[in-house]
């Protein structure tokens, strides 16, 4: 039922800091004003070599949603390979305005969990995956939509949203690293307290996961179990025990996972609950990497000499940027 497929990943940003350098430079050293420019015209040609994300957000039952988003942003941009745009549906309700056009971009984001996109949305999006478009579902992006059946299939696994046993098996693995898929009934998604866990990398060869410490802990967050789906096309890279002292199903659930829908890479992580979750450098590192293999297929960045190891994690504090009040 699972199947193995190796493929896809992603970039960033730095301009606004470069172009007003170069502004400065200009007004200051009008004698170089030739050099000026053919800097400038570098700075462009590199700006429309980058690729391009997309964040969708606006509804979540996580209140820290614009938060992530802006983390999840600043995360993308500064790898250097893309630039990033965001769309926010209303706040309520199905919003018939929201119509981004997928196709413009490498890859999707979802810090996505409410109502229902409308039909037409919809379609477009499934399309865009089809074709071979991108998509990074983040942590309850992984609850919504729980009777779209594209969405679920380009998920792989969900909980919530109503998902039992007729959105498709658990799948996780055994104490003996045995891959489980059970059909057996019950509700889809669970997660005991909060607390920090270790990840095991199940396929090292994956482009996202080469090089990573076999494994590594991550910083407090849910720890999702009891997932269920579609599980087609689907790679779990990395798992995460639920400890049953810890509240959690006593399986080693799937925490990093890609899954091929059509043409298109998705990769998937249900981590990322609080701000303090996505600060995990594990959790960054897996994003930028994962966001450059669903956009290109191949991963040219180098895993970070503050990744977390086997027994100690590694986080970098997020620093928000102030409202721009003072001028
Ligand atoms: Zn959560």
């Amino acid at each position: 039922m699972l199947q193995h497929f190796h493929r896809k990943i992603f970039t960033q940003l730095s301009l606004p800091i470069t172009l007003t350098a170069v502004l400065i430079c200009l007004a200051s050293c009008q004698t170089s004003a030739i050099a000026q420019e053919k800097q400038a015209d570098k700075t462009t040609a590199k700006t429309t070599k980058k690729l391009k994300a997309l964040i969708v957000d606006g509804q979540n039952n996580h209140r820290n949603w614009p938060q992530t988003t802006k983390m999840m942003a600043k995360y993308l941009a500064d790898t250097g390979l893309f630039e990033v745009e965001v769309a926010t549906t209303a706040k309520k309700g199905t919003d018939p305005n929201f119509k981004p056009e997928f196709s413009k971009y490498n890859v999707v984001i979802s810090n996505y969990n409410g109502a229902a996109w409308p039909e037409a949305t919809r379609k477009a999006f499934v399309k865009y995956i089809k074709d071979g478009g991108g998509f990074i579902v983040v942590h309850a992006a992984n609850n919504a939509f729980g009777n779209w059946r594209e969405y679920n299939e380009i998920i792989g696994l969900g909980g919530w949203g109503g998902r039992n046993e007729k959105s498709g098996p658990y799948v996780y693995y055994d104490d003996k690293g045995k891959l489980v898929v059970d059909k057996s009934k019950g509700r889809g998604g669970h997660h005991g307290p909060q607390h920090p866990f270790q990840i095991v990398v199940r396929n090292e060869k994956h482009p996202i996961t080469k090089g990573m410490p076999k494994a590594w802990m991550h910083a407090k967050d849910e720890l999702y179990d009891y997932l269920r789906g579609p599980a087609t096309g689907m790679d779990i890279l990395a798992t995460a025990l639920a400890a049953k002292n810890k509240g959690g199903s006593g399986r080693h659930e799937p925490m990093l996972l890609t899954i091929e829908y059509g043409k298109g890479r998705i990769f998937h992580t249900p981590m990322g609950h609080g701000n303090y979750s996505q600060e995990c450098v594990g959790f960054i590192v897996c994003l930028q990497r994962g966001a450059e293999w669903a956009a290109t297929g191949k991963v040219t960045q180098k895993i970070p000499d503050d990744f977390p190891d086997a027994d100690k994690e590694s986080s970098r504090k997020f620093q928000f940027e102030k409202a721009k009040a003072k001028k």
